[in-house]
């Protein structure tokens, strides 16, 4: 329901224009634009710092999103210690760059993994990662809150498991940092992974947090930039922006999680008065604010969709990208292919108002009552 334009707050634009028009140097301290540079990044920095609740601006390595950076979580970590062990525990629900991480160590490096499943609101219980941990496991990832169905996972109960046995505890915290909903001294993470675009910044940059005293062995090198944990020349611009990006949600400037849980339950509510027959997925209450997945039994995702030009909603991740098959997310809460097919994910925006709301559920009812089989369409 957000436009491209209306994602980046004016603050976050301004950043990232001046940026781009003042300066080719990178961040070398040797000549003056230089230190300009690395003056503004490490004040973004600090506001990545304060956005995620770390301790020490040192623990912030930037990356070119959330994909490399759960590589390097994942990948670096389980590298760094090879010599303790080589088992790995993820879920059954991430996203597909932690599948990928995980499977490129099963391929290449020997390690085995365990993929833990969740229950039918796409929890993982805390008891079923401790059920799987042998002596050998040295890294547990979880992604904090899921992209599909916005369902939130329990860290702090999995960081108490992990913790003692000294494990490396990993999560995908792309979608949580961008509602300001991630605080990783709170849920006892080592390491979470984080994407600008998801918190209305610029495409291209992300971070990984690494607590202190976390072992992560790099996985680029070369020119020794950021610690020497990810080495090539800074993007300044949109590491300026990801900074401005921060900012906006740690000062209050953009609507809180409230008000767009607010927007979230009355689009629900509204679609679930209308059809009765519609399903929820994802936990009830422990989800993202702006997330909506929802089922429409009978009619597919994309025949809806196709007739709603107008509302800016996906059933991308419902089906694999021009695979035609569910997508893993849904497959793994239970859904059979025919609920995956039906399955509409709506996003409040930080732009959307009461008004985008009431329209976009009216459009919506009307348009599914015509695509509804003749039955139901006469109950
Ligand atoms: N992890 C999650 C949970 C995501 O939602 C995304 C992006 O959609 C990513 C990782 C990948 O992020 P990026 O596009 O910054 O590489």
């Amino acid at each position: 329901m957000t436009s491209f334009a209306e994602c980046w707050g004016s603050g976050v634009r301004s950043g990232v224009g001046s940026w781009s028009r003042s300066s080719s140097a990178a961040s070398c301290p040797a000549t003056r634009c230089g230190r300009t540079a690395a003056r503004a990044i490490r004040t973004a920095r600090r506001q990545v710092t304060d956005l995620v609740g770390a301790k020490n601006e040192l623990e912030i390595v930037f990356t070119s999103g959330a994909t490399e950076a759960n590589h390097l979580a994942i990948l670096g970590a389980a590298l760094a210690a090879r010599t303790h062990g080589g088992h790995l525990v993820t879920t059954a629900i991430e996203h597909k760059a932690v599948l990928a991480a995980c499977q490129r160590l099963v391929d290449h490096h020997g390690y085995t993994l365990n993929r833990v499943g969740v229950d039918a609101h796409g929890r993982v219980h805390p008891a079923d990662i401790a059920a799987v941990l042998t002596p050998n496991t040295v890294l547990v990832s979880v992604m904090h809150a899921n992209n599909e169905i916005g369902t939130l996972q329990r860290l702090a109960a999995i960081a108490e498991i992990t913790a003692p046995r000294g494990i490396v505890l990993h999560t995908d915290a792309a979608q949580s940092a961008g509602c300001g909903l991630l605080d990783v001294a709170e849920l006892g993470v080592d390491l979470a992974s984080l994407s600008a675009h998801k918190l209305h910044g610029p495409k291209g940059i992300g971070a990984l947090y690494i607590r202190g005293g976390t072992h992560v062995a790099a996985q680029q090198t070369g020119g020794g930039q950021e610690c020497g944990l990810r080495a090539g020349t800074p993007n300044v611009p949109a590491i300026v922006g990801f900074g401005a990006a921060a900012r906006l949600i740690t000062t209050g400037a953009v609507p809180s999680p409230h008000c767009i849980r607010a927007l979230r339950d009355r689009l629900q509510d509204r679609l679930l008065a209308a059809i009765p027959s519609a399903i929820v997925n994802g936990h009830p209450h422990r989800r993202l604010p702006g997330n909506l997945s929802l089922i429409i039994p009978g009619i597919e995702a994309t025949d809806l969709l196709d007739r709603l030009p107008d509302i800016a909603a996906s059933t991308g991740s419902a089906c694999n990208t021009g695979s035609g098959e569910p997508s893993h997310v849904l497959t793994a809460v239970g859904l059979t292919r025919d609920q995956a097919r039906a399955t509409l994910r709506l996003s409040i925006g930080r732009t959307t108002t009461d008004t985008d709301v009431d329209q976009a559920a009216d459009l919506i009812t009307r348009t599914a009552h015509t695509l509804m089989p003749a039955p139901a369409n006469a109950a």
